[in-house]
């Protein structure tokens, strides 16, 4: 089975490649690219014209809620709309029911991911860094790694005691797995639902102070530099986090970063009239911090764009604003809205864009994927993006279960189009059927 992607802007990060050409899929592996390609007996051709050729992108935050909270979103439909974000692989966070704390319930996962109801994505499980994510005893990270998870995180229950997280990064040192840690000081942001500041006060909100991020934060980063553990601080949010993760890797510690899409282009004046659409964690911060982060992810500061794909069931979001829980329904947004906000707007070379989306989340956690270097990957994990294709993202028009999404009615330029994860093509209605040619296969 031969499949050509015919005339796309080629873009692989991995090889600094940015070229005009086609791409060969044969068997559902890379076979081949580069300009003008002389192929025969090809079964499927896309027109690409216009159109970006990309490693599958990857997300390092993902909750995929299965099993345990069902309603919210299962392995089946979180995979389909990674799919159709243009993710190959998520990476899914231990916040199920039970934790993910032990190497059954990772069993349980990579099996229902490979099932055939699962969408085209693959699933990398990310284990609970202590039992019960209660923060005290450490979990049996040795065999959860045996299991397959491909990092251990707090994020849903960031560790307070700093005992604790120290032992953590010697033993994951010693394991050379990475921590994917949500930095937050509970007994600062306790009760808190938006940014302190101005805006709280006049909603009448208690607010969650930046020090709560920055704080832990720099914590991490000092027990990172101290321990040698590879450490990925997800979700910055303010100008002194990003300033505390840029002082870390100057000393040298093995720390990177990544950004969620809403914090680089919404602030909390967002939240207009309490709505429950715009409550984060961490929250919507201020016009100084978005400055900020633009020029750290211009710099490289920032390496990669997860989602942070939250999704909630409509009952458990249409309450008032206090009692809402935190996040947003993001897979299927997150590249448009990124294209849209750093992209269009010179921040983010097309290069880069895909680096922060695919080839450097493969390289926090030493993933196959994120290159189209040939044998890199075990099949073939390919998005066609069609950077101008210009719409209005919909919930209604979703595959999440989770409808919660601050981008709701936003005009967006630029959608994942095409996505290849070995035998599994999904095809936007965007990507019309004018652009396929099929032939018939010779007998
Ligand atoms: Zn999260």
């Amino acid at each position: 089975m031969r499949t050509l992607l015919k005339n796309g802007r080629i873009l692989d990060p991995s090889q600094n490649i940015d070229m005009v050409g086609d791409l060969l899929i044969e068997d559902h592996q890379i076979e081949a690219y580069g300009p003008n390609l002389d192929v025969a007996d090809v079964q499927e051709t896309y027109d690409c014209t216009d159109m970006w050729i990309v490693p599958g992108l990857i997300d390092l935050h993902t909750h995929l809620r299965q099993p345990g909270f069902d309603h919210r979103e299962t392995i089946s439909t979180g995979t389909q709309a990674a799919a159709a974000g243009g993710y190959t692989v998520v990476c899914c966070m231990p916040t199920t029911q039970p934790t993910l704390d032990s190497p059954s319930l990772v069993d349980y996962i990579l099996d229902a991911a490979a099932s055939p109801s699962s969408g085209g994505a693959f699933v990398q499980p990310i284990g609970a860094l202590t039992v019960g994510m209660k923060g005290e005893q450490l979990s049996d990270l040795s065999a959860l790694r045996r299991a397959g998870i491909v990092a251990a995180s707090d994020v849903g229950a960031p560790t307070q005691n700093s005992r604790v997280m120290k032992r953590a990064m010697e033993y994951c040192t010693q394991l050379d797995l990475p921590i994917i840690a949500h930095c937050e000081d509970l007994e600062l942001s306790q009760g808190g639902s938006i940014n302190e500041g101005p805006v709280s006060a006049m909603l009448g909100l208690r607010g969650i102070p930046r020090s709560a991020e920055e704080i832990m934060v720099m914590r991490n980063c000092l027990l990172s530099l101290h321990t040698g553990c590879r450490l990925h601080v997800t979700g910055v949010s303010t100008w002194g986090a990003v300033e505390m993760v840029r002082q870390a890797k100057y000393l040298g510690a093995p720390v990177s970063c990544d950004i969620f899409p809403h914090h680089f282009c919404l602030t909390e004046e967002d939240v207009g009239e309490f709505d429950t659409r715009f409550k984060v964690s961490p929250p919507l911060r201020t016009q100084v911090d978005l400055d900020i982060i633009v020029q750290a992810l211009n710099d490289g500061t920032i390496d990669c764009i997860a989602s942070n794909h939250s999704p909630y069931a409509s009952h458990e979001v249409d309450v008032p604003f206090g009692e809402a829980p935190f996040g947003i329904s993001g897979l299927e947004s997150a590249l448009g809205v990124t294209l849209t906000h750093l992209t269009h707007k010179g921040i983010l070379s097309p290069l880069e864009t895909v680096r922060k989306l695919s080839t450097a989340p493969a390289m926090v956690l030493r993933l196959e994927g994120g290159t189209m270097r040939h044998g890199e990957t075990p099949v073939a994990q390919i998005t066609v993006v069609d950077p101008n294709h210009r719409w209005r993202f919909d919930v209604g028009r979703t595959f999440t279960k989770g409808k919660n999404s601050a981008f709701h009615g936003m005009e967006l330029q630029g959608k994942a189009v095409v996505t290849f994860c070995g035998a599994e093509i999904y095809r936007d209605a965007a990507f019309p059927e004018s652009r396929v040619t099929t032939s018939r296969k010779r007998s």
